[in-house]
């Protein structure tokens, strides 16, 4: 299980995320919403240590981080290990064909031996329907496949939990299907998932809980059901303007 209490972080004078309690449970899907520029991803981000709240305690299963303590790079590497992001722009390396760079994390932080690293590879590309894809480079696939490909290398490196932060944002809507059917296919294997995303029907599908950021200020945590039928004024303002 992973979950905040009191995350605050501002920006200068910009409170973006203001005294944040929440817990993201395990085996489970939590979707984060809210409209552009409440603060998803420097929430997303500061589980993942990656922006630096003021205060705040972060809990990643056993592991407790105090925000306003300074963090040693062996605590950053050890929350990493449970939380893995999968970025918007893939980051795949290029001078490295699709099974390089699965293996590179596992390899070279794990260290799994590589004939093992390979084959869970190629286990991997078959569970996201790239099978024939490992000896390709980046730049030879469509941006779904290499978000495929990005999602099987996080996989790789066993995280609790996967976080995406609007994984689909890049994509043309008929690839944005095949990246949400991957999504869709390891949370029905409970990988821990934690995703922004601006997909309602995905998130509807997808999320045990859904997060509603707005204006710094946490709207709603709770059932999926109960936002989407939420009476609040708020959350009815906001679907509307997602259709
Ligand atoms: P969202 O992902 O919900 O669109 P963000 O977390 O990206 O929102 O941004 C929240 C707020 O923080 C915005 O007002 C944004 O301008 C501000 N912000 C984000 N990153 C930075 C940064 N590195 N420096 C200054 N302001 C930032
Ligand atoms: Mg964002």
């Amino acid at each position: 299980m992973i979950s905040v209490e009191n995350l605050t972080k501002s920006f200068g004078d910009n409170v973006v995320l203001d005294h944040i309690s929440t817990a993201f449970p395990a085996e489970e899907t939590t979707v984060i919403l809210g409209p552009s520029g409440s603060g998803k991803s420097t929430f997303l981000r500061s589980l993942n240590l990656l922006e630096r709240p003021e205060s705040g305690v972060l809990h990643l299963e056993d592991l407790t981080i105090d925000y306003a303590q300074p963090i040693s790079s062996k605590t950053t590497l050890a929350a990493r290990q449970v939380t893995e992001m999968v970025f918007q722009s893939f980051n795949l390396f290029p001078h490295l064909t699709v099974l390089k760079n699965i293996i590179e994390g596992p390899v070279h932080v794990l260290k799994t031996p590589k004939a093992d690293a390979e084959k869970e590879a190629r286990e991997l590309l078959q569970q996201v329907g790239l099978a024939d894809k490992a000896d390709s480079y980046p730049a030879q696939l469509s941006g779904g496949q290499a978000q495929r490909v990005a999602i099987a290398r996080s996989l790789a490196m066993h995280p609790r939990y996967i976080l995406l932060d609007e994984p689909t944002s890049a994509l043309d809507p008929e690839l944005e299907l095949e990246v949400l059917k991957v999504l869709l296919k390891i949370h029905d294997e409970n990988q821990s998932m934690i995703i922004v995303t601006h997909n309602m029907s995905f998130a509807k599908q997808v999320a045990n809980k859904i997060l509603f950021l707005e204006h710094g200020k946490m709207r709603y945590d709770g059932p999926t059901a109960g936002f989407f039928n939420s009476d609040d004024a708020r959350i009815q303002a906001f679907l509307a303007s997602m259709t």
